[in-house]
């Protein structure tokens, strides 16, 4: 039922308006119950709606789609945005009225940490994924918060980095996700970033928040802090930031009251903060929810099949030479190799990770799939791990008051493995920063040899016993700091111990409290004995199988919020499996895992490459789909794939240096670096195969008054197969040009589902926008009179028509 929200503000002394600016926990807005606002909740995020249980800990599950790079390698808006539709219902289910997504930065780097969150190198495809899925999540009352505004395209120094982006790179770049998240997606919600932009901090940029987001794009809803990044009352209040997360309140809440109170902020001002937060949970009725609402995990059937959907035609054959899909009743052996073919990557790490509802492995798809009839052997190969995986057995957990566990336990708890973590909220009768613990669990090899146990401690220091002797000790020898939980783990212990297949083992972990914030706890971890013919194995099963698929990638703590990788190489020696198990048997798909570029040095060798992404928790099955041709991969690259990664734009000004990143190759990014410097690229943006062939038509022109132009085009299935094409059109500017411009640009795309023999018309639309450039000299938009050539293709480098536009 709508409320007159002026009225109900009214209604509010200034101390209840204050509190309702900042959190009162990590995940819940202030109630005032006097006048019937109930706690509003929020969640992450891109993966899905997790709820609260922050690194899947806490028994609730989610339904997890493929990840940011892979939405935007759909170049498919509607399904983006059923897929929206499909998270806001899921929020509701976890009692959420904000889902905290999507993050739209841009793919500047492709070893930036966050990538495989994020859509696109390309700011129209990231910025038309994202306004789909904002209109798609917000159609069921739950409101979206696009992050992070913005220049938050790496993970270096993020709380204090200054961006440094020229007016041109902005504009016609990195602020173009959220214009059009805002303008065509209606986004009820904008998240600061953690980082500085030219100088001030994101969370106090009055030039974003006030003039361009709500000024020039006429913003209605409200604007957040990322999470603990408000640093001042004033200097956020005075920019238009409205609501400090999470709480308890440190700059605005009481503080923002004793600001009004010595005159340092209008009443006004928060007055303001708060109608932009009380109209928005108005609009989508979140003003009537039950204040105990209770978050639930749903898994429901029609979820599976959406998300598996969206799993294949993200898929992106990079390559074939016939060697896909592959004829399921002609194979008798199957070699499946690789880390990633038992150990899946479904998402990435970070704020976006969570519980899924189920898991299952390519290897198990596969075999489900093919059936008894094929026989499918398993090899890994290598091990990837960075840090080690948390060891995979249950843990009875004791909690002590004090730091010495002792007396009767407060409470107890279990946890499903060796990530042993207390996050936020204590368990009844324990106090958060006066506890102990002793948990223990069995654990039982299923290889002899030498295992390594890891310990990665925060908030606390721990011990680790192995049947009753210390083999770890971050308590007589804490280790330094290190990168994981958002940097605020320790550096990894490490120690080796012998251990025989069958004999279980008892582990036990001793944890006390130190001067812990938010995280308290461990992770013991564990690596498998690492053979020294580990890899000879795995091409001794390939060698006589009748088809080989390789699954190699990166993992949750390769890709993860709070770091970026070093490198663009897919770690461990997985290159070189990739490149031995070619050479033993040329029947080999290889399938890589990744939410970003890796440089693949065997890529030529190779008869097939599918890019699957973090596809998700239905990757696997869409993969076992895909592989046999029961499905189409019907993705295209969202990003080009550079042969190395110091052909990147960024490099040379990658990740920053004494405090500031320079966008030192300013618009020339992604594809249009490479376009413009006339490098080769592994592969190229917008590129991907079909098991089908397709004929674009030759496109007919037509100028609307208002300057629109009309592409139109028939796109005809000249194969044997369904199959789906996405027709690009890129437009160049008139050279020579009184600025820099890249050679061309994607200024619009459509994506076609046809069955074999059939023919459909694709239209492509072009506003005057899709012509100009940023003028920094007198600010605004600007288009050159000229003749501009609007290039219609399958990729940015496989364009099959020209046209011509006067301008
Ligand atoms: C991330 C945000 C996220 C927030 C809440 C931050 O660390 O940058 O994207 O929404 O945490 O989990």
């Amino acid at each position: 039922m709508a409320r007159d929200v002026d009225a109900l503000i009214a209604q509010l002394t200034l101390d209840e308006k204050a509190t309702l600016t900042a959190g009162v926990d990590f995940w819940t807005l202030a109630a005032v119950e006097r006048v019937g606002i109930p706690p509003i909740r929020v969640t992450d995020g891109p993966n899905g709606a997790r709820g609260s249980a922050l690194f899947g800990l806490g028994g609730e599950t989610a339904v997890c789609i493929p990840c940011g790079s892979a939405l935007g390698a759909t170049w498919d808006p509607e399904l983006v945005e059923r897929i929206g539709a499909m998270l806001g219902e899921e929020a509701l289910t976890k009692a959420c009225r904000v889902l905290l997504a999507p993050t739209v930065n841009l793919h500047r780097s492709p070893i930036a940490g966050r990538n495989f969150e994020c859509y696109s190198e390309d700011p129209l495809l990231s910025g038309k994924t994202a306004a789909a899925f904002v209109r798609g999540v917000q159609s069921q009352g739950v409101v979206t918060t696009v992050k992070h505004f913005a220049g938050n395209d790496a993970e270096f120094e993020r709380h204090t980095i200054n961006s440094v982006i020229d007016a041109r790179a902005l504009r016609e770049l990195y602020l173009v996700p959220f214009e059009l998240a805002v303008r065509e997606g209606g986004a009820l919600g904008v998240m600061t970033a953690y980082n500085r932009l030219n100088g001030p901090h994101c969370s106090e940029h009055a030039e974003l928040i006030t003039q361009i987001l709500r000024g020039e794009w006429g913003f209605e809803g409200f604007v957040l802090t990322d999470w603990l990044s408000a640093g001042t009352t004033t200097g956020g209040s005075s920019a238009g930031l409205d609501l400090e997360m999470p709480g308890p309140a440190r700059f605005y809440g009481a503080v923002l009251a004793a600001a009004v109170r010595a005159g340092e902020v209008e009443e006004s001002t928060v007055d303001a903060q708060v109608a932009h937060l009380l109209r928005v949970f108005d609009r989508v009725g979140g003003l009537d929810d039950p204040p105990d609402w209770a978050s639930t995990s749903v898994d429901r059937p029609e979820h599976r099949t959406l998300a598996r959907e969206a799993a294949t035609s993200a898929m992106v054959l990079l390559k074939n030479d016939g060697v896909l899909p592959f004829d399921a009743s002609a194979l008798r052996s199957v070699a499946v190799l690789g880390p990633n073919a038992e150990r899946p990557q479904m998402m990435g790490g970070g704020s976006a990770k969570l519980a899924p509802h189920y898991r299952i492995s390519p290897l198990e798809a596969l075999r489900a799939r093919l059936g008894d009839a094929v026989d499918v052997r398993y090899a890994r190969g290598v091990d990837i791990d960075r840090t080690a995986a948390p060891i995979d057995a249950e843990f009875s957990v004791e909690f002590f008051t004090g730091f010495e566990w002792s007396g009767a336990p407060a409470a107890t708890r279990t946890f499903p493995d060796g990530q042993l973590l207390l996050i936020d909220t204590p368990p009844p009768g324990i106090e958060i920063d006066n506890f102990s613990y002793r948990a223990v669990g069995r654990y039982t090899p299923d290889e002899s040899g030498l295992h390594t146990f890891s310990l990665i401690q925060i908030g606390g220091r721990a011990r680790v016993l192995v049947d009753g002797r210390v083999v770890l000790d971050g308590i007589a020898e804490p280790p330094g700091p290190g990168t994981e939980f958002f940097g605020m783990g320790s550096a990894e212990l490490e120690q080796t111990v012998e251990l025989d297949a069958g004999t279980s083992v008892e582990l036990v972990v001793e944890f006390a409290e130190r001067d812990g914030f938010f995280m308290r706890g461990i992770k013991l971890g564990h690596r498998r004995p690492m053979p020294l013919d580990l890899l000879d194995r795995a091409i001794a099963v390939a060698r006589d199988a009748d088809a080989v698929v390789v699954v190699v990638g990166t993992n949750d703590d390769w890709e993860s919020e709070g770091h970026d990788r070093e490198t663009m190489d897919l770690p461990g020696k997985q290159d070189e499996l990739v490149a031995r198990a070619l050479a033993a048997n040329p029947n080999t798909v290889v399938v890589v895992n990744t939410g970003a570029p890796v440089t693949m040095p065997w890529a030529d060798d190779s008869g097939a490459v599918l890019q699957s992404w973090f596809g998700g928790q239905e990757m696997a099955n869409a993969l076992a789909e895909v592989l046999v041709g029961d499905a189409e991969p019907a993705g295209r690259l969202p990003t080009t794939f550079p042969v190395r990664l110091e052909h990147n734009p960024s490099f040379g000004n990658f990740p920053g240096e004494n405090g500031e990143v320079r966008y030192g190759e300013g618009v020339l990014m992604g594809y249009r670096w490479y376009e413009a410097r006339q490098l080769p690229t592994r592969f190229p943006f917008g590129h991907g195969l079909s098991y089908s062939s397709f004929a674009l038509g030759t496109p007919v022109v037509t100028s609307a008054d208002d300057g629109t132009v009309t592409v139109t085009l028939s796109v005809t299935n000249t194969g044997a197969r369904r199959g789906a094409e996405v027709v690009q059109c890129y437009v160049a500017p008139p050279q020579p040009s009184r600025v820099v411009r890249p050679p061309q640009e994607l200024k619009a795309f459509a994506k076609v589902w046809l069955d074999p023999g059939t023919q459909a018309t694709a239209t492509l639309t072009l506003d005057e926008r899709a012509f100009a450039y940023w003028d920094p000299v007198e600010p605004g938009w600007r288009v050159d009179p000229g003749a501009y050539e609007l290039h219609v293709g399958r990729s940015s480098a496989d364009i099959a028509h020209v046209v011509s536009v006067e301008r």
